[in-house]
């Protein structure tokens, strides 16, 4: 192939103007990142030729090599890694696949222009770094196994050019022409100092060459100590945070470092980062997620899926294990004994670190839980083995706590109330319909606390989690919820008093079950009410109107349910009602009303009304009257 000119995609000259034109700030980031594909290169290197040795062509001898060449002014990145074929290289440099490239533009948009060199790492568009200090970057490079080299080049402009060329082995040469602001990027001490920085932990020695006398069989400059390899105490935070940043690209810093080493049946090495921050793509499917995986140091895969469960998918780490096999496949990992137990240690061990976290650091539990709190609740349904463990990690707001969710199982069962049978709460699309629903009514008056379930997951955790600590969970808008133990005379009264209003209320009642006979299955004097004038309950087993609302907007198909509409006889409506029932029972008027205490009652459990419509021009015609015969306020 000659030289051919090749335009970048739309995307990429975006990143590269910005690149080339604004982000000045912390230039020396560019060497991490081209160290760090150099050092991802390698390690895919090593992991091929454990299958197919002939691709190291006898050179197993793994190096990234830095080499100034002061004369020519250039600074390379060289490493004896996989190489790139020309094709790869048109995919991996010249587009952007992955949608990394729109994120990037728009969190630089966010966060501003100082934060853009270290968010260029985050999106996976490291390589575009270089141009931040060079005005001409090439890339020399050969796939291993292959027999012909390629040379890519660009000066950040519209277009790159590819072209057959030289090059005696494997791996890849990213020649920097530096800037003249970039001279500092050709000192030894200054490289050194950023090795020392960012890449230390960096298994494969980097060597220095710059033609000075010091380097002339010097060794490396970095540590080349694999930082889970180490004992905990001799890591520090630095460190960590740098680690950290290598393998998630994530620009903050982790909140709980877990770091240990099994010994006896299975033996392996775990470091777990917990994040402080959600990624963007938490719940997309396709995410990358998973633990590095080594085998007595050499990585097998970067995102074995198999180490922990789909629940904890926000830790980021490493395992590396000597009980496994080099060879092992991928295909292996997904039923092999010893990863089951390295998982079984690590779910153990996650779980605890986070119950530790939320018991002695309640601030940094806070934060996790905000991050992540949705998703360790799917482990309730998914994990029966760690119920226990995962129902003390969850958090609640309650009448108790209106202001953050941060009230526990545990904390609710020690301050429940003499006579209390159930930990109650209130499913509820938000804090404040779960705080003002009618259904609360009879448990504020008693001071029972009532936890409120507002995640749409919490329908599949109370589905699975039926009681803690020996204490059922009760739905408070649940038909038959238990309201607690009375004394056996305010039970006899509040029956007596309940059966009374329902025989003075029947003849109305029957009149309104009449009328929405195909909405609800009963319509009943309330025992829970107290301020509003009607609300309704679910039966038995019926699935909660929230649930009923998520399976639809999933497209499940759902019977609908009918619930039981239950009316407060001490309300001034109720009496209203009842009187002109009793004066007319065949006045017009009443089949409006009906309706609409029907649809108000859907309205505060969420669930709007079947005819919105309709619903709104009654409200229009009764504040019309209410007006014309003087109210003021409602
Ligand atoms: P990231 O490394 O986050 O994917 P980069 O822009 O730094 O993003 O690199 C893009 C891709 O180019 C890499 O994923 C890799 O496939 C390829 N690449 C970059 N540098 C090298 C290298 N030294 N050897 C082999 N492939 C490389």
């Amino acid at each position: 192939m000659t030289e051919q000119k090749h335009k970048f995609k739309a995307e990429v000259q975006q990143i590269l103007d910005l690149v080339v034109h604004s982000l000045y700030s912390k230039k020396e980031i560019f060497l991490r990142e081209l160290i760090s594909n150099a050092s991802d290169a390698i390690e895919r290197a090593q992991f091929e030729a454990l299958t197919d040795p002939s691709i190291t062509g006898g050179d197993a001898e793994w190096k990234i090599r830095i080499v100034v060449d002061r004369d020519a002014r250039t600074l390379t990145v060289s490493d004896n890694g996989t190489g790139m074929t020309a094709g790869e290289i048109e995919s991996n440099i010249g587009t952007i696949a992955s949608s990394g490239t729109r994120r990037f533009l728009e969190a630089m948009k966010k966060e501003g222009k100082q934060a853009g060199p270290e968010l260029i790492g985050q999106f996976g568009v490291g390589f575009y770094s270089a141009f931040m200090a060079a005005d001409r970057v090439t890339v020399l490079t050969r796939k291993a196994g292959g027999d012909k080299g390629v040379k890519w080049s660009s000066d950040g402009g519209a277009t790159y050019s590819l072209e057959d060329a030289e090059k005696p082995a494997r791996g890849t040469d990213v020649t920097l022409h530096l800037r003249e602001d970039a001279s500092e990027f050709m000192e030894p001490w200054r490289i050194r100092e950023i090795v020392k920085r960012y890449s230390d932990y960096i298994a494969t020695p980097i060597l220095l060459d710059t033609g000075a006398k010091d380097d002339a069989g010097a060794g490396p400059i970095n540590s080349m100590k694999s930082i889970w390899r180490k004992a905990r105490d001799k890591v520090n935070d630095e460190e960590h945070a740098e680690f950290y940043r290598h393998i998630t690209h994530d620009t903050g810093k982790p909140l709980r470092v877990i770091h240990y080493a099994a010994e006896g049946a299975t033996e392996f090495r775990a470091l777990v980062y917990i994040p402080e921050k959600a990624p963007f793509d938490l719940f997309m499917p396709a995410r990358r997620s998973g633990l590095h995986l080594y085998v007595r140091n050499v990585l097998i895969t970067p995102e074995c899926r198999e180490l922990l469960p789909e629940y904890l998918r926000f830790a980021a780490g490493v395992v590396d294990s000597s009980d496994l096999p080099l060879n092992v496949s991928r295909e292996m990992l997904q039923d092999n004994a010893t990863i089951r137990r390295i998982r079984k240690s690590l779910v153990g061990k996650v779980l605890s670190e986070l119950n530790d976290m939320k018991e002695k650091d309640r601030a940094s539990y806070a934060k996790f839980y905000a991050a992540f709190g949705a998703v360790l609740k799917e482990g309730i349904p998914s994990d029966p083995d760690n119920t226990g463990k995962l129902a003390d990690l969850l958090l609640f707001h309650s009448t108790f706590a209106l202001d953050s969710a941060s009230v526990s199982l545990r904390e609710y069962a020690g301050r429940m109330k003499p006579g209390q049978k159930a930990i109650y709460y209130m499913p509820a699309d938000s804090v404040e319909s779960a705080a003002g629903s009618p259904h609360m009514e009879i448990f504020k008056k008693r001071g029972f606390e009532v936890l409120f379930m507002t995640d749409p997951v919490d329908e599949w955790v109370t589905m699975h989690l039926d009681e803690y600590d020996g204490k059922p969970l009760a739905a408070v808008n649940r038909g038959d919820v238990e309201l607690g133990e009375e004394d056996a005379e305010e039970k006899k009264k509040r029956e007596e008093e309940r059966d009374g209003a329902a025989g003075e209320f029947r003849a109305l009642l029957d009149f309104m079950r009449a009328e929405l006979q195909d909405d609800v299955q009963a319509v009943r004097v309330s025992e829970r009410l107290t301020d509003s004038a009607a609300c309704l309950v679910g039966d038995g087993n019926a699935p909660d109107p929230r649930l009923e609302r998520i399976m639809r907007a999933m497209n499940r198909d759902m019977p609908p349910v009918k619930r039981i509409l239950e009316v407060n006889p001490k309300h001034q409506l109720l009496s209203a009602m009842k009187a002109r029932f009793d004066a007319d029972p065949k006045d017009l008027s009443l089949k409006d009303y009906t309706r609409m205490l029907y649809d108000q009652a859907l309205l505060v459990e969420g669930t709007p009304p079947k005819d919105p419509s309709a619903f709104a021009k009654r409200i229009a015609s009764l504040m019309a009257d209410a007006m014309a015969a003087g109210g003021k306020s409602i």
